[in-house]
């Protein structure tokens, strides 16, 4: 008895996507089928190893490619771990991954199949892209029961019970009248040793009577001599194990030798990927243990702040019969960890050399490695010096650490930075002034991630690393301009402490002013406005918040004017609405609200009509 399903409704949106796409590489699907047959293997042979007795696997594990070219069909086979009833429903006519439901749903034309394709690759729905039908026959390791799974890609699913010799998997497509192309043994052929040749099992082309050839070189690529495998080798195995379809950005292969041997084959792609920023951040590194699949999800393999980093580490000297949870607390993976850590930010230092290269990858990744800084512990020099900034030196080009100091003046012994929203908007900051008055060059830091580190890193190399409310150096500039009076001035600065009692809690005469008439600042050692902005954005009291000062700049045109009403007792009302301005001027300066929006238009428009 058949049962007919529905299709999860982002599925019926994929595969219309697909099905009505031009898109012409349509061969992806074969590579598709295959790696999912791959995948299969993988995890019966972990399974029955870690499970030992369980289950023994007949003959070797292998994927059979079967075509026919009177029938117009193909088949994909595998004798890997198979997949029962429920496994079907949930894994075949349903998106488990959140991202790429979200991006079907959102997806409004066809030709979305390329951007698809690239984001998340669409695996066995590409099926559809060549067949007009697709029959599943497939039984899972340790049960009996077989399942055929039929589908016409649109209407649905159909489900039944079927016979199968043993466990695995065959895919047969009904190809449409224009995929004839997929049942020539030659193309098979160049596809299969183009794509697949990296698969480390035996893909064999079975021509009927013509009888078997095993296409592929069948040994899982990490294991080959470096001068054995090509870059196109190199990049295929990545658009395998990654489903991504860019381009690798940098590909690391090496076999450590020591205390413990093992061997790495690692990526980092050249654009990030949509989950980049989830909560969780895993690593998604796969972890074998002599060729054999273990898991992708080992925390401890590679930590957060590398979460990017794709590829495969394998060794023979982690134990294979302990649960995961063991493994991840071994102190064998910690040292794997370490040293695969140090290679990969070793090969970054040597790629930072070039400058618009290195840029891909910071522009991509940079805001999550930087996490690095204050999470590594034992890197934290090296990641901070890997890092690249905005900076008050060139609009157009991003500093490191290195090359800000080796610009710092002679007496400078800090690196000063300064933390907002944006980067155009801090280059305005006021604060800045007196730095770019003195030429002392500061960092625009706009990352949240920007908040945190900078409380870690307090020193890089043998400098200092502090916010420019901290500075420590002499920072008065040379005044020709006309000064405010001692005694108004402090008249002034009493009057508008007690008119903003509620919002700050200083107001302070500055020397380090310069076109400006006011700006807010913190206390040495308190939370930025910054920091408490993002705070309060995400909801978080801030309980502490930080005592602002609002600093006035004695030499302004605007604050010697005001010095001199302030003397005389008939101003009052005039003086106090233009403190109110400047209040706001400094606050709009920092990225924050004006405490009366409707107060502050109408005075503007009230002086901007004076002065017209
Ligand atoms: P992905 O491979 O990215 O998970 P697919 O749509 O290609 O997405 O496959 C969905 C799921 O179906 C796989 O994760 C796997 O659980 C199952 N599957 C697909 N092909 C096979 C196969 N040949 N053998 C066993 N399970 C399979």
């Amino acid at each position: 008895m058949s049962e007919k399903m529905e299709f999860q409704t982002e599925v019926t949106k994929l595969l219309d996507i697909v099905i009505n796409s031009l898109y012409s590489e349509k061969y992806i699907f074969l590579r598709e089928l295959i790696s999912n047959a791959s995948d299969a293997c993988d995890k019966l042979k972990y399974w029955s190893l870690s499970n030992p007795g369980k289950f023994k696997q007949e003959g070797e594990f292998k994927i059979t490619v079967k075509p026919d070219e009177k029938e117009n069909t193909l088949i994909v086979s595998d004798n890997g771990i198979g997949m029962n009833r429920e496994d079907l429903i949930k894994h075949i006519g349903t998106i488990a991954k959140s991202g790429t439901a979200e991006f079907v749903n959102n997806a409004k034309d066809n030709g979305s199949v390329v951007d698809l394709i690239g984001k998340f690759g669409v695996g066995f729905y590409s099926a559809f892209m060549v067949a007009k039908k697709v029959e599943i026959i497939t039984r899972k390791a340790g049960e009996d029961k077989a399942w055929k799974w039929t589908s016409d890609g649109l209407s649905g699913y159909e489900i039944e019970e079927a016979k199968r010799d043993s466990n695995g998997t065959d895919i047969k497509l009904f190809l449409k009248d224009d995929a004839k192309d997929f049942t020539d043994s030659l193309y098979l052929r160049h596809i299969i040793r183009t794509y697949s040749d990296h698969v480390e099992y035996k893909i064999v082309l079975d021509l009927g009577k013509a009888g078997e050839e095993t296409v592929n070189t069948a040994s899982a690529l990490w294991t080959r001599n470096k001068g054995d495998i090509t870059e196109e080798q190199y990049k295929e195995f990545y658009h395998h194990i990654t489903k991504n379809f860019d381009d690798p950005w940098m590909t690391l292969h090496f076999k450590a030798e020591g205390s413990i041997e093992y061997t790495g084959l690692l990526y980092i792609p050249s654009t990030a990927p949509y989950d980049l920023f989830q909560p969780d951040r895993q690593q998604s590194l796969k972890l074998y243990v002599n060729k054999v699949f273990v898991s992708d999800k080992i925390e401890g393999l590679m930590p957060a702040y590398l979460r990017f980093v794709k590829g495969v580490i394998d060794s023979s000297d982690l134990p294979l019969n302990i649960s995961r949870e063991m493994l991840q607390q071994s102190t064998l993976l910690a040292k794997i960890r370490q040293g695969t850590v140090s290679r990969i930010l070793k090969e970054l230092k040597k790629r930072k050399a070039d400058y618009d290269d290195y840029l891909k990858f910071w522009e991509a990744f940079g805001t999550a490695f930087k996490e690095g800084i204050y999470e590594d512990f034992s890197n934290r020099e090296e990641v901070a010096g890997l890092s690249l900034f905005y900076s008050t030196n060139d609009e157009n080009k991003l500093t490191s650490l290195d090359e800000y100091i080796s610009r710092a003046q002679a007496e400078q012994k800090s690196i000063y930075y300064i933390t907002g929203d944006d980067v155009p908007t801090l280059r305005n900051n006021p604060q800045l002034e007196a730095f770019k008055e003195k030429g002392i060059e500061v960092l625009l830091l706009t990352d949240p991630i920007d908040e945190f580190w900078t409380q870690t890193l307090t020193n890089y190399k043998t400098f200092a690393v502090k916010h420019i409310s901290q500075a420590d150096i002499d920072l008065k500039i040379e005044r020709k301009e006309k000064r405010a009076p001692e005694g108004s001035l402090t008249k002034l600065t009493s009057l508008m402490a007690e008119m903003f009692k509620n919002e700050v809690g200083k107001v302070e005469v500055s020397e380090k002013l310069t076109k400006s008439p006011a700006a807010l600042n913190v206390a040495a050692g308190q939370m930025s406005i910054h920091l408490e902005r993002l705070m309060r954005n995400h909801g978080q009291q801030t309980a502490f918040a930080s005592t602002r000062i609002l600093e006035i700049n004695p030499y302004h045109p605007l604050i010697v004017k005001l010095a001199e009403m302030i003397e005389d007792e008939t101003n009052k009302s005039e003086v106090s609405d233009v403190a109110k301005l400047i209040l706001d001027q400094a606050k709009i300066a920092e990225g924050e609200a004006v405490s009366d929006p409707s107060f502050f238009a109408e005075k503007m428009s009230e002086y901007i009509l004076k002065g017209m």
